[in-house]
């Protein structure tokens, strides 16, 4: 059912944040609108490695039928230079964009969300939304008032440039993404193998799809990757080092997307009835392969917050619980990236510490975060603790 009168939230993005949050609140009874300025499905610039936590989320929901339709990773292959190492690396799924996103959206539609494609919003000064209806170019915006409301909309979303106080405060020399998808060229990697390539312009990782097509998504240094000719050229050139000629080709040849700059904060989370969740809420850098999960664990952890916003607390725990449960992770991520800046010494080291039997996966797990973030189930003191 699709309630038409005003709803108690407002979501602002449908990626895997905005989806997880749309529909958790819609399953509780909640009146929730989901609006996204693009069309579905759409492409996403993305690793499309689905981590431990985002497919235990998925579990917890019911929707465990959406990761089945990936593929499982065994094994991360890392690459710099003439140097390569081949790592365990079990837990995670690989998934296009267009199946988690369109899965997502689907059940949050099915528990009852008015999903709104082609809508751009702005969250007012006083804590509206403004919507446009980006087909109806001569309609008139409409404002909602009154409604809580999640920004999700990325590390590219502008809703929340009326407010000074959810700022970005986003980093210097930032790296930028980018990504594409191309036809499987036969050096491409098998299905369930990732292929991690860094040199100092950056890092790429390719995998297969479940559709048998090629992912490639990468995180580069904007200056050495305009002195090489452009992102299609920078990545094409690590495809090249690597080995993988025809797979360099295809790179040279395809059409990227592209991200503004990745790590970034925002001076505050939440502020009066706005929450800001996903990459929306800040980011660090996708080697670690979390983003989505990131995202899916903050809306299940912020869905009773603004649930006390809708029946009228005041919200003001966000940007604390928010600080606590990307803490750690964060500072893991910070390190990885750190390390991949100088790619030659990381893999050396880490080329040495995975002859050491048993520690090989470790390392994997520990890049990836899935050793503190996903025990076993017999390990979880509380399972109904997604954290
Ligand atoms: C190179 C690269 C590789 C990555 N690899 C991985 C990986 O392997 N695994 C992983 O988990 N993560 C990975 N990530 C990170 C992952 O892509 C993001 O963390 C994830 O997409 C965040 O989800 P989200 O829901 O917060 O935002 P998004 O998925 O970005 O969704 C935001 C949505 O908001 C919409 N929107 C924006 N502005 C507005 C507006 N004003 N009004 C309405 N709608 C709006 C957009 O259209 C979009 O659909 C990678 C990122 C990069 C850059």
């Amino acid at each position: 059912m699709i309630h038409t009168e005003t709803p108690d939230v407002v979501v602002i993005g449908a990626g895997p944040a905005g989806s997880t949050m749309a529909c958790v609140l819609a399953r509780r009874g909640r009146r929730v609108m989901l609006v996204d300025r693009g069309s579905f499905p759409r492409a996403k610039v993305c690793g499309c490695c689905l981590a431990p936590t985002g497919r235990r989320i998925l579990r917890d929901l019911g929707l465990d039928a959406i990761a089945h339709q990936g593929i499982p990773l065994n094994t991360a292959v890392i690459r710099s230079g003439a140097r390569e190492t081949r790592l365990g690396f079990e837990g995670s799924v690989v998934l296009s964009r267009t199946v988690l996103d369109m899965g997502l959206i689907d059940a949050a539609i099915d528990a009852g969300v008015d999903f709104r494609s082609r809508t751009r919003a702005r969250v007012t000064p006083n804590d509206g939304v403004t919507l446009e209806d980006l087909d109806r170019s001569e309609a008139p915006a409409t404002t909602i008032e009154g409604a809580a409301i999640v920004v999700a909309d990325g590390i590219g979303g502008r809703s929340l440039e009326d407010r000074a106080e959810f700022a970005w405060k986003i980093r210097r020399r930032n790296r930028f993404g980018v990504g594409t998808v191309v036809d499987p060229p036969c050096d491409a990697p098998p299905p369930g193998e990732l292929l991690m390539i860094a040199n100092r312009t950056g890092y790429v990782g390719v995998v297969r799809l479940e559709d048998g097509r090629v992912d490639l998504a990468a995180a580069l240094h904007p200056g050495r990757t305009k002195t090489m000719g452009g992102p299609a050229r920078a990545c094409a050139a690590l495809l090249e080092q690597a080995g993988r000629p025809e797979l360099a080709a295809a790179a040279g040849r395809a059409r990227w997307q592209g991200t503004p700059g990745l790590t970034r904060s925002r001076r505050a989370v939440a502020e009066g009835r706005v929450l800001c969740i996903g990459d929306a809420s800040g980011y660090v850098e996708p080697f670690t392969g979390e983003g989505m999960s990131w995202g899916m664990l903050a809306a299940v952890t912020a869905a009773p917050l603004v649930e006390a916003l809708v029946d009228g607390e005041a919200e003001t725990t966000w940007n604390q619980v928010h600080h606590q449960l990307l803490q750690t992770r964060q500072r893991r991520c910070r390190a990885v990236s750190l390390a991949m800046r100088f790619p030659s010494v990381s893999l050396a080291a880490m080329t040495i510490l995975g002859r050491i039997p048993g520690l090989g996966p470790r390392l994997a797990g520990l890049a990836s975060g899935q050793s503190t973030i996903d025990p076993q189930p017999s390990q979880r003191q509380n399972p109904e603790v997604i954290a």
